[in-house]
């Protein structure tokens, strides 16, 4: 029985490149993974494509889109395009969604409300794309500490505000519990969330947690009741698979196989 759990490779990047890291998910038994662009592009979309349908796991996310306001409004429509470009791979990896969030503030700017009308407006020209190839876009809410430098879409009512302003075809969420988990709508906006939800990461929030980006936690070394959340995904219709992905110099810091491991006992005693 394979696991129904899958592994962000970013979680590997600093032990592995994209065939090695793909090699050591199918050895532990995960039954997906989700490749970040720049591994892919650094082992190319056709041979990405390749090793992927090989290894006979699941691509479950190509990380990641959105970012569109991110550089400036002059910039909206080369981040348009790089978005469209980026389905384009996301459909030749066979990747089930593309994991899409808020983007920072352009350099210099103040003005989130601006930042946040950008990223809709760049989801709306991308999404006809989206849709005629197939390919879903998970929106993915981020952890507020991360408003001005990576997203500005902080919470699951955001974003599902977005999806229901924007038709919902083609548009999807992602359940990072990292993100999320402070949340006290968490269960409502859930719940609202339905089928919508395509994508489920676990991740643990440290405390104290040191730095903003690299110290994210494995499951059951910090605060995150993984259960619950489960419960409240599950009960809103989502039963599928789970992705572990976690930025962390720690980990990164040791054996890869250490690290898979690990996660999947992890997976097996705390998040079910
Ligand atoms: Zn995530």
């Amino acid at each position: 029985m394979p696991l129904n759990l899958s592994l962000n490779l970013a979680t590997v990047r600093m032990q592995w490149k994209l065939p090695q890291a793909v090699e050591a998910a199918a050895r532990h038994g995960f039954a997906g993974v989700a490749p970040w662009r720049e591994m892919v592009q650094e082992t190319g979309i056709a041979q990405t494509a390749r090793i992927c349908l090989d290894s006979g796991l699941r691509v479950t996310g190509y990380c990641r889109g959105g970012l569109f306001g991110a550089d400036g409004r002059e910039n909206l429509k080369a981040a348009i395009d790089d978005n469209k470009r980026m389905i384009d791979e996301a459909a030749a990896i066979a990747a089930e969604c593309i994991v899409v969030i808020g983007g920072g503030l352009p350099p210099g700017s103040r003005d989130l409300p601006a930042a946040r009308a950008m990223f809709v407006e760049g989801l709306a020209a991308v999404l006809p794309h989206a849709r005629d190839c197939g390919v879903m876009l998970a929106l993915e809410p981020m952890h507020p500490m991360y408003a001005a430098d990576r997203g500005c879409i902080t919470t699951l009512r955001e974003m599902l505000d977005i999806a229901d302003t924007l038709g919902n075809d083609g548009l999807g969420i992602a359940v990072d519990t990292y993100h999320v988990w402070w949340d006290p709508e968490l269960r409502v906006q859930i719940d609202r969330a339905g089928k919508r939800i395509v994508a489920h990461h676990i991740c643990d929030w440290l405390v104290p947690t040191k730095h903003m980006l690299t110290d994210r936690g494995m499951m059951g070394d910090g605060v995150i009741d993984f259960p619950a959340i489960r419960r409240m995904v599950e009960a809103a219709g989502y039963s599928g698979i789970q992705e572990v992905e976690i930025f962390s110099d720690y980990w990164w810091g040791r054996p890869g196989d250490e690290v898979l491991a690990t996660a999947v006992e992890r997976f097996k005693t705390v998040c079910t």
